[in-house]
Order: C-alpha cells, then sequence, then structure tokens
C-alpha cells in the first residue's frame, strides 16, 4: 500500500513550480490531490496531468486571500473526496523593493497572499479535520522565515509570519490530532525565482549571473539550487509523521544556506 493511499491533500499554488511537483509527489504515493490555484483553467490542466499519469486529482479556482474563494473550493473539495487529511499551504508571489520605496499596495498584497491566505485556508480546513481528528498542515516558508535579505521586507516579515502561525496552529491543533510544521526552501529554481533575477539585477546594478552567483547561491555550501523534488520530499516527511511528536517544527532544505 502506497504511503498516502487515499488520503485526501490540498495543495495551494499547484498549479506551478513547488506545489505542482508537491502534488504530483502525493499523487505518486496514492493520495487523492486537490490542485488549488488562481486560475480553474491551470488547476484543471495540472490535475489533468496527473490523471493522466495514473493519479487521481481535481483542479479548484481559488484565490486564497479572498475568504469566500478559499471557503467554497476547500467546502468543495471536502464534498467531492469526503474528508481533507493534509494541507499544503504554498501559494505564494514575489514583490521585491527596498523599504523606503516599497509601495503600500505591494506590501498589502505580499500580506495577503502569503499571510491571509495560509490563515483561511488553514481555517476552513481545521473545521473538517477537527471533524475527523486527524489532519496535518505543511507551510512552505523559505529560508528567509529565518534569514533577511535586501530587497525583501515584505517577504521576509511574511514567511517570519508563517512559522508563528504554525506553532500555534500546533497548539491549538493537538487536542483533536492535527499537526502543523514549515518547509523552509532555499531558491528553486521555479517561475517565481526566474522573475526575480532580472528584477535584482537592476535594483543591485549587477549582471544576472551575479545575482545568481553572489546573491542567491553565495551563502550555499556548493552553489547549487534546492530542487522541487527536495522540497516535496521534505513536505510529505512532516505530511506522514506517524505521530504528534513531529509538530510546530520548521525544517530548512537550503543547501546550508541556513543551518540552524
Ligand atoms: P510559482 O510562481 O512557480 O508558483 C506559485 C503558484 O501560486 C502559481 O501557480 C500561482 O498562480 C499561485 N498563486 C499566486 N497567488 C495566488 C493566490 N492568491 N491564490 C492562489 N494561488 C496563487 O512559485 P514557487 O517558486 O513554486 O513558489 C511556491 C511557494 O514556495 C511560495 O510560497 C514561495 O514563497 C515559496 N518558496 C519559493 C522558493 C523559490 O526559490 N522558488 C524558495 C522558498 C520558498
Amino acid at each position: 500500500m502506497s504511503r498516502f493511499q487515499d488520503k485526501v491533500v490540498i495543495v495551494t499554488g499547484a498549479a506551478s513550480g513547488i506545489g505542482k511537483e508537491i502534488a504530483h509527489a502525493f499523487a505518486r504515493e496514492g493520495a487523492k490531490v486537490v490542485i488549488a490555484d488562481l486560475k480553474q483553467d491551470a488547476a484543471t490542466a495540472a490535475a489533468a496531468e496527473i490523471v493522466a499519469s495514473g493519479g487521481i486529482a481535481m483542479g479548484v479556482a481559488m484565490d486564497v486571500s479572498n475568504e469566500d474563494a478559499v471557503n467554497v473550493g476547500i467546502d468543495g473539495a471536502h464534498d467531492a473526496y469526503g474528508r481533507i487529511d493534509i494541507l499544503v499551504s504554498n501559494a505564494g508571489i514575489q514583490i521585491v523593493h527596498p523599504v523606503e520605496s516599497f509601495p503600500f499596495a505591494d506590501w498589502k498584497m505580499m500580506l495577503a497572499v502569503h499571510l491571509d491566505g495560509a490563515f483561511l485556508t488553514t481555517k476552513a480546513c481545521l473545521k473538517h479535520m477537527y471533524a475527523d481528528k486527524s489532519g496535518s498542515i505543511v507551510y512552505i516558508g523559505s529560508v528567509h522565515s529565518k534569514e533577511a535579505s535586501p530587497l525583501k521586507a515584505a517577504y521576509v516579515t511574511v514567511k517570519h509570519g508563517l512559522l508563528g502561525l504554525s506553532r500555534v496552529v500546533a497548539k491549538e491543533g493537538a487536542k483533536h490530532n492535527v499537526r502543523a510544521n514549515v518547509v523552509c526552501p532555499g531558491f528553486v529554481r521555479t517561475p517565481l525565482v526566474e522573475k526575480q533575477i532580472p528584477e535584482q539585477a537592476k535594483e543591485l546594478g549587477i549582471s544576472e549571473a551575479d545575482v545568481v552567483k553572489t546573491v542567491m547561491l553565495k551563502e550555499t555550501v556548493d552553489g547549487e539550487f534546492t530542487t522541487v523534488e527536495d522540497v516535496a520530499e521534505a513536505v510529505l516527511y512532516f505530511a506522514g509523521a506517524k505521530s504528534n511528536a513531529l509538530t510546530g517544527q520548521s525544517l530548512v532544505v537550503s543547501h546550508g544556506w541556513f543551518m540552524e
């Protein structure tokens, strides 16, 4: 029997990048996967890829920062599959500016997608998890949950914030047999990072190659990007833990960029 046979897993932001690989990894282990992403067509296409490779998946349109959309999407997934065992709160965006010129609208957008999104999806899933006396939530944090970098005031703030949310959910969820943990990746070459390379080059006045070498991977032990597979493996490890021993924790997957 596969590790997550018949478990129901919701992954937000799973039409691309890290979330997409997490969804595929759960599907390969027998889970029924709900791909929640902004656009219905992208979510449906990502779910179809899983189905084409023999898995079970459905796509749900959901802006994680919109309370009604989250509640309708999560309740719809619950109606379709009958339970919710695991939430992976992964949807995210990146906007970089120096603090003194960070547009307030961009700041609020960052907080809305990352923090409102994590809160709203958690709240909507906990209702079902508490009723079933079982559940596991994994937040996708970042090395920026532990470290700061220039230009990333909003990102560093929200990624630190996820540690706090996860720890409270771990404490409140314990009596309902619900665990919460955070996976903190280093740089992974997804569309979110590809977009940052020219932006940072412009802001810092250096070449794109130097952004990769001297900014993104400078502190790693081997100059390597973390991969979507590396991140997915850590998520499945947290999600599949057999007891409540593993809760309220964070795991950094970053080629040694950050060492606890
Ligand atoms: P990505 O851009 O490839 O994918 C992000 C997905 O989130 C997209 O499919 C997008 O449509 C979706 N999304 C954006 N806003 C949304 C919203 N409001 N509601 C629902 N879905 C929304 O990015 P990625 O690199 O795969 O990032 C995924 C997560 O991993 C993010 O939380 C990011 O902060 C985190 N992370 C990424 C890296 C990295 O280097 N790529 C490192 C550490 C952490």
